[in-house]
């Protein structure tokens, strides 16, 4: 699909929509769109979502004007089935809201229509957004405190982030408008930001972690003015409500690329606003390694269309942070459940500083960390409670990777892989078989305990009780 784009950017097939006003004045950039049409911009309609086509119908035979936009469009140039779609035209909220039974106005700084369509598709309605007549409210910073007004089309491309999220589809024409050469940006694989960056940047910080976002999602590259002043402007995330930040990780987390997405993040020093503790542990080579290996393991479920749960996404990232505190709580003399708990609420409080992570997966996370000591120890009754837990699926693939990266012993991971797939009989032998050894490691440690009483006698191996399971020390 690239090759193709860039064979028609080259070829700059589109023409614009119409001519300059008579007396020849020339519009500006980006107020006439390059039109594409079908055999030129080659969409596959199959690609594109019945139900959007259905949401774009109704708004046009309402007499509206009604596109589907941003990354949806982007997607399908790229020939990837988009995962959502999005509508924008020329009716207000109100008027769209009219026209579908199940039609629902959210959001205060800047009024969409959530519409749901079939069993559970869910498309978000804007309004095409304009430049206020008035200067537009900002704080300090720059950073846009209300953007409520509603313009022509060409003035919401202008509006949007980048050139390549600055299409227009029309599912009934098959047309595509595209206002700022975003075809032209996909075919180079360039990430653009739409004006100038610095003041997008200002308007509004987050900018600066789609652009990471779709750097990563996308094998882009960034146009060095777009890339240009992000170092010097990282510090105005800290202006971002924590809410909408965790919302913005999440995003990168579950781009797909997550891993891509961090080294990203860090490339442009982005992170410390987002994960404060992901540089201790990124420094650390096996803390690095769970890390990579988890975040692989997520980015290939997702890929595959499969769930991944935040909380096992920020359970992954932390874990090395909770371990250390973990140990620092014991050696102070705690138990080591009432240890981990206590490094479970310390670092999400530091975490939560920052990063508004939801109480829900909170509670997600601090579950699957709290049942790590459960799995290693297998002790008789409370393995079956275990496999009862609505984390258990979570902190048992959270233990694998464990033990695949070297954390932990890997008996205990095929142990609980036999476990969590055997039958009762299977699960029962299971659980002799360690109670049989743990008789026998019992016996050996009394034999040892006697032979060190008896200088004469020579060394045997000991077994190590399970990580984290030792009394205090003191
Ligand atoms: P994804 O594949 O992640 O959904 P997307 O481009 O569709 O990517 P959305 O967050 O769904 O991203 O936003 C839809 C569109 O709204 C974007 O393509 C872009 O045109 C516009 N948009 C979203 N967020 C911003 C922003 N912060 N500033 C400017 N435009 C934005
Ligand atoms: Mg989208």
């Amino acid at each position: 699909m690239i090759d193709f784009l860039r064979k028609i950017f080259g070829l700059s097939s589109g023409k614009p929509a119409s001519k300059p006003e008579k007396g020849g004045v020339s519009p500006g950039p980006g107020q006439m769109p390059v039109i594409l049409q079908a055999d030129e911009h080659r969409i596959d309609p199959r690609l594109v979502s019945k139900n959007a086509v259905r949401v774009v119908t109704i708004l046009q035979q309402a007499g509206y004007a009604a596109f589907i936009v941003g990354g949806a469009v982007r997607d399908l140039m790229l020939g990837e089935k988009p995962k959502d779609f999005d509508v924008a035209t020329d009716a207000t909220p109100e008027q769209v809201r009219r026209l579908f039974r199940r039609a629902f106005l959210i959001g205060r700084r800047f009024q969409i229509v959530h519409v749901r369509m079939g069993r559970d598709d869910l498309f978000e309605v804007t309004t095409f957004r304009g430049n206020s007549q008035k200067p537009a409210e900002v704080d300090d910073s720059g950073r846009l405190l209300s953007d409520n007004t509603f313009g022509t089309q060409a003035e919401d491309a202008a509006r949007r982030d980048f050139t390549i999220n600055a299409l227009y589809y029309n599912p009934t024409d098959q047309t595509l408008l595209d206002y700022h050469q975003g075809i032209h940006d996909l075919g180079t694989k360039t990430l653009r930001i739409i004006g100038d960056a610095e003041q997008r940047y200002r308007e509004d910080p987050v900018r600066m972690l789609r652009v990471v976002r779709f750097a990563a999602k996308l094998g882009f590259t960034l146009d060095s003015a777009t890339s240009a002043p992000i170092h010097q402007l990282c510090h105005l995330l800290d202006n971002i409500p924590p809410a909408r930040l965790f919302d913005e990780t999440l995003k990168l987390l579950m781009s797909g690329h997550a891993m891509s997405c961090l080294n990203e993040l860090r490339t442009y020093d982005l992170h410390g606003r987002l994960l404060p503790l992901l540089d201790e542990a990124l420094s650390n080579p096996k803390a690095a390694c769970f890390i990579e290996t988890a975040l692989a393991r997520t980015d290939q479920r997702i890929n595959d269309g499969r769930t991944v749960s935040p909380g096992f996404l920020f359970a992954v990232l932390l874990w090395k942070e909770v371990e250390t505190q973990w140990e620092a709580f014991q050696a102070k003399g705690e138990y080591p459940i009432p240890a981990l708990v206590a490094a479970a609420n310390a670092v999400l409080d530091r975490q939560t500083e920052t990063l508004a992570i939801q109480r829900r997966i909170a509670a997600d996370m601090k579950d699957i960390w709290l049942l790590q000591p459960r799995l290693e120890r297998r002790s008789g009754k409370s393995v079956f409670r275990i496999l009862e837990n609505p984390h258990f699926r979570a902190a048992y693939d959270f233990l694998l990777i464990r033990c695949e990266t070297g954390d932990l012993d890997a008996e205990t991971g095929e142990w609980w892989k036999a476990f969590a797939a055997g039958s009762a009989e299977e699960r029962q032998s299971l659980l002799e078989s360690l109670s049989k050894r743990a008789a026998d490691n019992s016996r050996s440690r009394k034999r040892r305990r006697r032979r060190k009483r008896s200088p004469s006698s020579g060394e045997g191996t000991a077994e190590a009780p399970a990580p984290g399971m030792t009394a205090p020390s003191n």
